[in-house]
């Protein structure tokens, strides 16, 4: 059954041939049909009108004067516009139709008179058909052949990329986290050669303590989406531990789901950043300190009364230094703890007596705010250093308290938990629960404030990093508090991490080990 839309009205048939009456027959045959008919009697004619506008289709008469039908059609295949129209040769009665020649000068097909309607439009209908098949079979080729170029161009400018990169960039497979390339800086900075590294795995080449981590990500890559400039270290050969920032994307390869890691070696900045950091630190305290001495001096009146506008602007001086002191602190207090200098002198303390002391110490700033403090202590010991976990859970109760409104409540509380069923600060983010941890005391500080942006959850624990930018200014804080708390959980073998929802508040999470604590 012929498509419908081939055998349509906006069929464009053009007949060429001398005999009027036969032209007038076919004409009417396929008008009546529903095809658009344009007839000429000479070939030169047709070949102009084929020429002007190409017809869907041509019957073209043999025995024609001037020029017969074979001619005219070796003219329409030498011209690019109607070279694909499909001819079908009409031969009358008497005539000779050379077959042969008929399809060698590029004829589809033949008629012989006396026209059967029938057989006329089923060949019509047919070549028709065979036509648009064709076109539609050229349009796709068309299509793919673009689609091939482009996909060429891609790969040869990833490839170009891929190879002068400066930045060290691997592909792997997710399931297994088995290198399938690398690039020269991948090669230079990690100090492996191609064989040492293609066709292995993250853990087989054991690229250092994030090696787990990475693998993680990568297996888990499909569901959790890319991961950008995540912070890792990452040990090269010859055991130099490096800082990188890497980012990861999944790409398919040949139906293969593979990662493509791109790192970016940070290993100098962060080295500079540090020393620069302490540095100026250190060149800050002494004066800052002497700065505090003189405003202490002109406060307690041992210089004179001051008037009350004096009192004022000396307490603006006096809390803006005070500020400033705990800002070089806290970044000398970090800087320190980072590089190992600090230790923890861990002894056995009561869970309830922290937990009692922190919420006292932070009451008169809840007092102050309007904010309602709530404890519920757990009466058990654990081997941690009472001073540094004092420090990390007046900074959570600090940060719940400020970022609250008045008439809001802020819970701290502790429980005994299975490390089962609970994620753990690092794979939080990632999709595995962490069930080598035993039995351990979750912390949970839980506000009623004004939550944080799902974006912030991770950053807001790396040094300098607030929500907004203005909170220093407003709300007194360095933005080194939770890089600080991170640093003393990490000491005590803990993890600590956020939820939240914006607008209506966050808990943060410590969990602190109870077995393994003693021995560290
Ligand atoms: P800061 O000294 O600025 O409080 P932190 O490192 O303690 O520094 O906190 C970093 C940032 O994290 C804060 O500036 C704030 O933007 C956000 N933040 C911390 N705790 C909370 C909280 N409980 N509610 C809302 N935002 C918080």
């Amino acid at each position: 059954m012929p498509n419908q839309s081939l055998t349509s009205p906006k069929a464009d048939i053009l007949v060429i041939d001398d005999t009027p009456e036969n032209l007038n027959l076919l004409s009417a045959m396929l008008t009546e049909q529903g095809y658009k008919v344009r007839s000429v009697t000479k070939g030169s004619t047709g070949l102009r009108g084929a020429n002007a506008v190409p017809p869907d289709l041509i019957l073209l008469d043999v025995n024609m004067p001037q020029m017969n039908g074979y001619e005219v059609c070796q003219q329409l295949k030498i011209n690019d516009r109607t070279r694909e129209i499909p001819v079908i040769f009409i031969s009358a009665l008497g005539d000779v139709l050379d077959k042969v020649k008929a399809f060698a000068v590029g004829g589809v097909d033949y008629i012989t008179k006396p026209f059967q309607l029938e057989e006329v439009l089923a060949r019509i209908e047919n070549h028709l058909m065979i036509r648009q098949l064709q076109k539609q079979l050229q349009a796709q080729n068309e299509r793919l052949q673009q689609e091939i170029r482009d996909r060429t161009k891609a790969e040869e400018k990833f490839a170009k990329v891929f190879r002068s990169s400066p930045n060290p960039i691997a592909i792997a497979t997710v399931a297994e986290a088995c290198f399938i390339d690398v690039n020269p800086s991948f090669l230079k900075m990690s100090g492996y050669s191609p064989e040492e590294v293609i066709e292995h795995t993250f853990a087989e080449l054991d690229l250092g303590k994030d090696t787990v981590a990475i693998t993680q990500i990568i297996q888990c890559l499909p569901d959790i989406g890319s991961i950008y400039n995540q912070e890792f270290e990452f040990s090269t050969k010859s055991g130099e531990v490096k800082t990188t920032l890497i980012s990861i994307e999944l790409i398919d390869l040949a139906g293969v789901p593979c990662a493509l890691l791109i790192a970016n070696d940070i290993t100098e900045r962060k080295r500079l950043e540090n020393e620069f950091i302490s540095l100026v630190s250190h060149e800050l305290r002494t004066p800052l300190t002497s700065t505090m001495g003189a405003l202490d001096l002109l406060g307690a009146g041992q210089l004179g009364t001051l008037t009350a506008q004096g009192q004022k602007i000396l307490s603006i001086a006096t809390n803006n230094t005070e500020r400033l002191i705990r800002l070089v602190n806290d970044i000398l207090d970090l800087e320190r703890m980072k590089s190992g200098k600090i230790f923890m002198r861990k002894a056995k303390c009561n869970v309830a007596e922290l937990l009692i002391t922190a919420t006292e110490a932070m009451q008169a700033m809840a007092d102050k705010l309007q904010v309602k403090l709530i404890v519920n202590p757990l009466a058990i010991e654990i081997w941690a250093d009472p001073d540094r976990l004092l420090q990390t859970l007046t900074n959570l109760l600090s940060n719940a308290i400020k970022f609250s409104e008045a008439g809001d409540t802020v819970w701290i509380s502790a429980t005994l938990s299975e490390s089962q069923g609970v994620e753990s600060e690092e794979n939080h983010h990632f999709c595995t629960k962490d069930s080598s941890l035993p039995n351990y005391l979750l912390i949970t500080i839980q506000d009623q404030g004004r939550g944080i942006p799902e974006d912030k959850l991770q950053i807001i624990f790396e040094r300098f990093q607030q929500v907004d930018a203005s909170d220093s200014r407003n709300k007194g804080g360095t933005g080194l508090g939770l890089a600080i708390c991170r640093n003393i959980v990490q000491q005590h073998h803990g993890k600590i991490w956020v939820e939240s929802v914006l607008g209506e508040g966050s808990t943060f999470y410590v969990i602190l080990p109870l077995i393994s604590s003693k021995s560290t």
